[in-house]
């Protein structure tokens, strides 16, 4: 059995609403946790809810503790009213927001002083893959992160995210994934072995509950971070369901 719990990981993105994650709450409840992890992040307004057991996390940090930075949410804040996770480095808030990878590894700080655990995101873009730059590029955001911190904490967890599969309806194949995953795994060994073990590093990329089961099945694959099929709460539960160890 692997040492690593699968966790799956609901990205609401600007999407539900309250009554949304009450049915999900309602849903994810009947996994048994010591099975899988599962984790909602709606948007900010509806972290402060009871979610009753179910982890929550936030889709963002500020970098900063407090002070003038309008329309910013602290880490502190988040633990304060029950988070769990940060997703961090997402390819929207790279692509949107134009966060580099420099924001990206002082996000991650600010999520770990908070006491939280950062879901750092990372992934090619159509173009760096059909120019054989994936491992390039990869391994790059990974070091951006790890060269940053001070000790290599065993709170962090990777998410491979293709950005040519997000909400795309293009998948990578099992292999495509596996084979990034496996070489995060090596970059990871490279700073500490520990941590490369006990790190979990999820899949996301139109992962639907028809392909999830074969995904998770892969050696390096510890779960999924979700998007669109996060929004239903039988398609969510199911590919939750094929997580289970
Ligand atoms: C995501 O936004 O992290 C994601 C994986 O989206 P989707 O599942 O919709 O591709």
């Amino acid at each position: 059995m692997s040492i690593r719990l699968p966790l799956v990981v609901g990205n609401w993105k600007l999407n539900g609403d309250r009554e949304l994650l009450t049915s999900m709450v309602a849903r994810l409840k009947q996994f048994d946790a010591d099975k899988v992890e599962t984790v909602i992040c709606p948007p900010y307004v509806y972290l402060n809810e009871d979610t009753d057991g179910v982890k929550k996390g936030a889709q963002s940090v500020s970098t900063q503790d407090a002070g003038a930075f309008t329309g910013e949410v602290a880490g502190r804040m988040l633990r304060d009213v029950g988070c769990h996770y940060v997703i961090v480095g997402h390819s929207e808030r790279r692509e949107l927001f134009g966060e580099s990878d420099e924001v990206v590894a002082a996000k991650v700080k600010a999520t770990l002083d908070a006491g939280l655990i950062p879901i750092i995101c990372v992934g090619e873009t159509d173009e760096e893959r059909e120019n054989n730059q994936t491992t390039e590029r990869v391994t790059q955001q990974v070091k951006a992160v790890l060269d940053e911190l001070p000790s290599y904490s065993d709170s962090l967890v990777f998410a491979y995210e293709p950005v040519w599969a997000i909400g795309t309806g293009k998948t990578a194949s099992c292999e495509q994934a596996e084979e990034v995953h496996a070489m995060i795994r090596q970059v990871l060994a490279g700073y500490n072995q520990e941590l490369a073990e006990t790190t979990r590093i999820l899949y996301g990329g139109s992962v639907k509950p028809e392909n999830s089961k074969e995904l998770f099945a892969s050696d390096n694959i510890d779960g999924g971070l979700i998007g669109g099929a996060s929004l239903d709460v039988e398609s969510f539960a199911t590919i939750c369901e094929n997580a289970v160890a």
